[in-house]
């Protein structure tokens, strides 16, 4: 998008999301940086990005497990700044488990975090988006939308799920000039992956490194991880006028993973 837009991207204080606040901010978007806490800390987030580039930012809390929170972040967002043009659905967690023992609690928050937010954020979103004439909608997928890994059945069926959302969302917004997409990154080292290595560890009865090398980099042909730039690059490709016809589909930087 051309002109300065807000962006809203949801649980940006850390990883990929922060990535991609930073780089929307760089374009000349103001930007709403969210999590689910409220400290000092997650406001300076949203400063130091404001005075880098320029540009007009919000830390705004939502628990995006709770759908109430979710819709008020888009209406807090449109009050502040007048408009929500870009959707960056992005707040993940990540758990890792055998099926039969998978935690009934951990199931239901990571269909609600990484799969229900994101209906209630773009519901929010779009009656904004269709009197403003337009957004973009990026949905932070995973190579794990589009292929299963062991362990990880809560995160494959929400990372699928919001597959299935993007595409439905992109066919009855196609006329509105509204696109809606995903990324489906590979093995991103975040906070999220770090914090998996203990368990898959545990469950595949493997040291650190054996994890890095056999279960994570195993699956990416490149062997190497993608960065959190990598990923920015794309969210903002397809936020970019360019991207206008790139709709209803995902953009893979997953180091060639899914290509298998
Ligand atoms: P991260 O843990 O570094 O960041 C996650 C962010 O989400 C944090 O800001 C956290 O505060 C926020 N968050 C968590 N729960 C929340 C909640 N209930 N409400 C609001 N915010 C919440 O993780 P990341 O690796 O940057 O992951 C970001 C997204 O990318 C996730 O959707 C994840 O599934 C996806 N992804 C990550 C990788 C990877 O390898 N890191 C690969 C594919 C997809």
């Amino acid at each position: 998008l051309a002109a300065r837009k807000t962006a809203v991207i949801t649980g940006s204080t850390s990883g990929i999301g922060l990535a991609i606040a930073q780089a929307l901010a760089a374009e000349g978007h103001n930007v709403v940086v969210n999590s689910f806490s409220d400290t000092a800390a997650d406001h300076a987030i949203a400063d130091a990005i404001a005075r880098q580039h320029k540009v007009k930012t919000a830390y705004i809390k939502a628990d995006m497990s709770k759908p109430a929170e979710c819709r008020a972040l888009i209406a807090k967002a449109a009050e502040t700044f007048g408009s929500v043009d870009i959707l960056v659905n992005n707040a993940g967690i990540q758990h890792v488990a055998p099926v039969e023992e998978f935690p009934i609690e951990k199931w239901d928050a990571i269909i609600a975090i990484n799969l229900s937010s994101a209906f209630h954020t773009i519901a929010a979103a779009i009656p904004l988006m269709k009197k403003a004439g337009g957004g973009r909608i990026v949905n932070i997928a995973s190579a794990h939308g589009l292929v299963a890994s062991p362990f990880k059945s809560a995160y494959v069926s929400a990372k699928h799920g919001i597959m299935g959302l993007t595409k439905t969302v992109a066919l009855e917004l196609a006329r509105e000039k509204i696109t809606c997409n995903a990324i489906c990154p590979g093995y991103v080292l975040t906070p999220l992956v770090e914090a998996q290595i203990p368990a898959q560890m545990k469950a595949h009865q493997m040291d650190r490194e054996t994890v890095v090398r056999e279960v994570m980099l195993d699956k990416q042909p490149t062997k190497e991880f993608v960065t959190v730039e990598q990923i920015a690059a794309a969210a903002v490709f397809l936020c970019s006028d360019a991207a206008a016809q790139v709709n209803g589909t995902h953009l893979s930087v997953d180091g060639g993973w899914t290509a298998a």
